[in-house]
């Protein structure tokens, strides 16, 4: 993404928001196509890369603005590089965040096929939120990536009021605590949208579940992960939707996997737009990654970000996973990895 000063049309690749010269808002150029300007092979190994040979490409747009890139794949000179959309359930979708937030969940979105929002869709967002504790530390979903999604769906049509921000505690710390100091609260208040406590609302049973009701009567539903290394963070937020007891209950006599697998077969379609950008590793220390993610299949999410990023063990929830069942629309697997080190 480029941004120009209407007035000068001087650019920018990043989201300077104002022309330093003029004042001008800038405005954002959406480019369609992107062609290779010019390609060099890579042979020789860096520490954040690693894998060789690969390839840097020169990217142009339409409007003659440069960038370039990293791909495994070799381009000629000329050749279009384009990133396909895929609405098949089995897509995980996989895009490197450069520096706006906005223009990569709008493209992660766009790779899985949108949502038809209309202004009338009940939207149901879960976001991650599981401690108490500053943006910084990334437990819980960043507040710019809830607000940016927010904004989003405002954009296509979608009305304030229909949308609900939903979480619930499965811990002894209430859940308006891990809100306010998430800067979740915040967000919310921001857009007049009221904060849903799960916990205080009814649960519809199915078969030995008990999910919340309002899973059931919302059109779209979005599941924000905040990816951890060495879990299945996008597929173990789904579990907020069950009663805690129930959760705890079944958890003690089958396990997570099994828990999952049930309440596959009786939740709706569930949309996950996961952030790892910058991503929590085993020693809770945050490390750079760049990226954003979406499927509608939260397991292949999970399993393709521990391919990206992998921990000392795999989640057991991910055990039965094939990876070739996956399909993967946008960055590919191989260049999204940034091996384990730690900036
Ligand atoms: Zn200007």
């Amino acid at each position: 993404m480029f941004y120009q000063c209407p007035k000068c049309k001087r650019k920018w690749q990043y989201p300077v928001k104002k022309c330093p010269d003029c004042f001008e808002m800038l405005e954002k150029m959406n480019s369609k196509t992107a062609k290779v300007f010019a390609v060099s092979k890579i042979s020789v190994p860096s520490l954040a890369h690693p894998h060789v040979p690969y390839f840097a490409l020169l990217l142009e747009d339409e409007f003659k603005n440069k960038w370039a890139q990293k791909s495994f794949k070799e381009y000629s000179v000329g050749q279009s590089v384009d990133y396909p959309a895929s609405a098949d359930a089995k897509t995980v979708a996989i895009w490197r965040i450069k520096y706006d937030l906005s223009e990569a969940i709008e493209k992660i979105i766009g790779l899985i096929g949108e949502p038809n929002i209309k202004p009338k869709s009940k939207i149901l967002i879960i976001p991650a939120l599981n401690e108490p504790r500053h943006p910084y530390f990334k437990n819980n979903t960043s507040p710019d990536f809830l607000e940016q999604t927010i904004l989003l769906l405002i954009n296509r049509g979608a009305q304030k009021e229909n949308i609900q921000i939903a979480g619930q505690s499965f811990n002894d710390i209430p859940i308006e605590a891990c809100a306010m100091k998430s800067g979740l609260l915040n967000v919310c208040l921001k857009y007049g949208i009221p904060p849903l406590d799960l916990s205080k609302i009814p649960f519809a049973k199915k078969d030995d579940l008990e999910i919340s009701e309002n899973v059931f009567s919302a059109d779209i539903i979005l599941n924000l992960a905040m990816l951890k290394t060495g879990k299945a963070c996008a597929s173990e937020n789904l579990f907020k939707f069950l009663n805690k007891k129930n959760y705890l209950g079944l958890k003690y006599l089958y396990g997570e996997k099994e828990i999952f697998k049930k309440i596959q077969t009786v939740l709706p379609e569930i949309l996950t737009l996961a952030e790892a950008d910058r991503i929590q590793t085993e020693e809770k220390f945050v490390s750079f990654l760049g990226l954003a993610m979406a499927s509608r299949d939260s397991l292949g999410l999970d399993a393709v970000f521990n391919k990206i990023r992998p921990g000392k063990a795999l989640p057991k929830i991910l055990a039965d996973i094939k990876m070739e069942d996956v399909l993967i629309a946008g960055r590919q697997l191989e260049e999204s990895k940034f091996d384990n080190i730690n900036i």
